[in-house]
């Protein structure tokens, strides 16, 4: 089976020098590509090579004669593949210059350069895994715990999908029961009556609704809690990010405002991924480079979920403090009073009438002391705000999400379509809506723009 006709090649393996390198070729020339190019060191015609087999030999320039590196090179017959193509991987040594001779010799006997995630794109149109599956495949390389690595699996696995084809099943029987009523009235197939429909498609749509109220921790399972470290220079949010890592990425020195740049890191809080921020402090500057920094925190703080407020100790809350303050005010925040191993000067009952009920923690990032403190408080903050979060099956993209929200608004269109008593044409034309949303989410009414987004977000050679 291929959909395409042409044959993709790529490295498969991380740029860079490695143990191995995985040059893989998918399509209908492959096992052709393979025969002209490897030359087996046992004495067989490439060509008589099982499949899923190992062969060692060489990988030769047919041009040339040159040989280029020993290998491991292993047939795969379609449809039992990956992408349900005929493959051909080849294993050669990981450094950079031989893959890309290897990568060239194949191409030059008629493979073409595979597209990010093409590999993944074709088992999609071969019909071996769905969409929402195929991003799972983005989602487990790029998982940033173990507990996210778990929601990805089992999304893999189709967790997901049998959820939502399963509810599909449904609506497409309440259309059937519909359109059957409409198309025949003359046999004797009774209308479909619109109190026992509408109970239906509500029954739907609260098992939908379930499902998006996991969406947020699907989001934050996926993205990572997006959390900001605000406060004034030099309160000391750099050396906070630093011990909360461990390691010394940010730049820290006593000079206000050094911290240019927007530094991106993730935490893993009880498999939790928290993507934590550092930012310029928020303040007047005529510095053009630092301007850069005060505006994009601001951004920043537009998107985070959790600000983690930080003071000094040491000193008496300024002016600068006070505005940040006020900045925060509806968000979700958690006071942090740095520098605590110095006499404190800080109004700090201030501060907490500031932030009734809000959890307020001292630490030293200096001496890294309150840091377990901290991290304990963001876990219960968390779980707190997002119910606990399990590995089941639960909606991580907002294209998903989306998808089922436009589902249960068309399903509520439906119901008040029926207590208004709307003809049962329109009501069917509505519940084919939901029908269709939720095939976005398995791919089986998605439209090409929206597939082509979604793979060109892969790496090549996946
Ligand atoms: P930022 O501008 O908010 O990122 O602050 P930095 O992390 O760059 O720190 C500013 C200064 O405060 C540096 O000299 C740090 O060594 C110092 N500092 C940071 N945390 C502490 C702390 O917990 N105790 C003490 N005594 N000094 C700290
Ligand atoms: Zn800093």
């Amino acid at each position: 089976m291929n959909t395409t006709g042409d044959t993709i090649a790529a490295i498969s393996t991380p740029l860079g020098e490695g143990g191995i390198g995985i040059i893989r070729i998918s399509g209908e020339d492959s096992f052709r590509i393979a025969g002209e190019i490897f030359r087996p060191k046992k004495n067989i015609d490439p060509s008589e090579m099982k499949p899923r087999t190992m062969y060692l030999g060489s990988i030769v320039d047919p041009s040339s004669g040159e040989i280029i590196d020993e290998v491991l090179l292993v047939k795969y017959r379609a449809p039992f593949t990956y992408t349900r193509e005929n493959m051909v991987e080849i294993n050669c040594h990981g450094g950079f210059t031989v893959q890309h001779r290897i990568l060239e010799v194949v191409l030059s006997r008629g493979a073409r350069v595979a597209e990010p995630g093409e590999f993944t794109k074709r088992a999609f149109l071969n019909g071996r895994i769905d969409l929402s599956q195929a991003e799972a495949v983005i989602d487990i390389i790029r998982a940033k715990t173990d507990r996210a690595l778990k929601v990805a699996v089992n999304q893999l696995k189709g967790g997901l999908s049998d959820r939502i084809r399963e509810v599909r099943q449904k609506i497409l029987r309440i259309i059937a029961h519909i359109e059957a009523g409409i198309d025949f009235p003359e046999e004797d197939i009774p209308e479909a009556d619109p109190d026992t429909i509408r109970g239906e498609i509500r029954g739907i749509r609260v098992e939908l609704e379930e499902l998006l109220k996991k969406a947020q921790a699907g989001k934050i399972m996926r993205e990572g809690l997006s959390t900001v470290i605000l406060g004034r220079p030099n309160v000391g949010k750099s050396s906070l990010l630093n011990s909360l890592l461990r390691e010394r990425r940010a730049i820290v020195t006593d000079i206000p405002g050094t911290t240019r740049d927007i530094i991106e890191e993730y935490l893993n809080i009880n498999g939790i991924p928290v993507r934590i921020v550092d930012t310029a402090g928020i303040r007047e500057t005529r510095d053009a480079v630092e301007k850069i920094g005060v505006e994009r925190a601001l951004e920043t703080l537009k998107d985070a979920e959790l600000v983690l407020l930080m003071f000094d100790a040491s000193e008496e809350l300024k002016k600068e403090d006070r505005e940040i303050m006020e900045l925060v005010k509806d968000k979700f925040v958690i006071v942090v009073i740095n520098k605590s191993d110095l006499p404190e000067k800080l109004n700090a009952d201030e501060v907490k009438s500031a932030f009734p009920g809000k959890p307020v923690i001292r630490v030293s990032a200096l001496q890294e002391k309150g840091i377990e403190e901290l991290k304990e408080a963001i876990y219960r903050a968390v779980t707190e705000e997002i119910g606990p979060v399990d590995e089941g099956v639960i909606v991580t993209r907002a294209r998903h999400s989306q998808a089922v929200k436009n589902a249960v608004e068309a399903l509520e269109r439906t119901e008040s379509a029926l207590s208004a008593g709307i003809p049962m044409e329109m009501v069917a034309m509505e519940v084919r809506e939901a029908w269709e949303q939720l095939g976005e989410i398995t791919g089986d009414t998605v439209r090409e723009d929206v597939v082509n987004a979604i793979f060109e977000n892969f790496c090549i050679g996946k």
